[in-house]
């Protein structure tokens, strides 16, 4: 799609980078929306769908960062045998790190370390201290336990609501029939200028057709500098000109609010060969 003539340049938004990492690790768009964890949730598949669980049972460290040990994890999961093919699939992608947790006896700190960090001793970050763990390093139970530690890009990525983008392209995926190709966000920027026209959360070809489309964690299709209309009407003009089939609107909220839904409906109406779809929580997680 970078190749098009047009009077717009194509490039990554800042998003992208993190996208190729992610995929990088994940292998792609289809295991992140088996499961993701995100800072107060975990997204789950039971292979009946997609469950979002708050207030999960974790470890939380000065880093503010969450560990999570087997018994947490098959909280979530319900299973003894999910838990194994979790952490063993995460840890093989590289989404998981597995490691331990160890007081300092000289600072008091605790930390997680890596097992690539740890022999029989351990150095304390903060006070340098190399130190032979030991149960009062521990402490509960009588073996140190693994704790697993998320991939700083998926986690980045996830904190910054990244999993909406992945799972409406989830979604448009697992409705294709035949062919789908998608790539990560893209700031499109008119040629004459340096400031971005629009940041195209979607872009893919489903069954041939091409089809772009806005991502949000919220309600509101309204932007920094934008209304919802006008951040409407700027997919419809894009979608005019790159001859796109289809714009779709998602939200992980349950509804959009009445002004994006009535943006939605005014800027398309003129325009019915441009097939619209609006996608709720109840449809991405489903
Ligand atoms: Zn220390």
């Amino acid at each position: 799609m970078d190749q098009l003539e047009s009077p717009h340049s194509v490039c990554p938004s800042n998003e992208t980078v993190r996208i190729k990492q992610r995929r990088s690790v994940t292998g792609g768009v289809n295991l992140l929306c088996t499961v993701a964890i995100v800072p107060d949730r975990i997204l789950v598949s039971d292979g009946f769908g997609l469950r979002l669980i708050y207030g999960l049972p974790q470890v939380y460290l000065k880093d503010k960062r969450r560990y999570m040990d087997f018994a947490s994890i098959k909280k979530i999961v319900q299973s003894d045998d999910l838990t194994r093919n979790l952490i063993d699939e995460f840890v093989e992608k590289g989404i998981f790190y597995r490691g331990y947790i160890f007081q300092c006896q000289n600072c008091s700190d605790a930390a997680w370390h890596s097992i690539s960090e740890v022999d029989q001793t351990f150095t304390c970050r903060r006070c340098g201290l190399n130190q032979q763990y030991k149960n009062r390093h521990w402490r509960i139970p009588n073996e140190p336990l693994w704790f697993y530690k998320l991939d700083e890009m998926v986690y980045l990525m996830l904190e910054n609501n990244g999993h909406v983008p992945l799972l409406t392209l989830n979604k448009l995926s697992v409705s294709s029939q035949e062919s789908f190709l998608f790539r990560p966000e893209l700031r499109i920027t008119p040629k004459s200028s340096e400031e971005a026209y629009l940041e195209v959360d979607i872009c893919c070809i489903m069954d041939g057709r091409l089809c772009i489309g806005e991502a949000k964690s919220n309600n509101s299709l309204a932007g920094k500098d934008l209304t919802a209309l006008q951040t409407v009407e700027r997919y419809r003009d894009l979608a005019l000109r790159m001859g796109v089939s289809m714009v779709v609107f998602s939200t992980t909220e349950n509804a959009w609010n009445q002004a994006s839904r009535d943006a939605i409906r005014m800027a398309f109406e003129n325009h019915p060969h441009i097939k619209v779809m609006k996608l709720t929580s109840s449809s991405l997680y489903s």
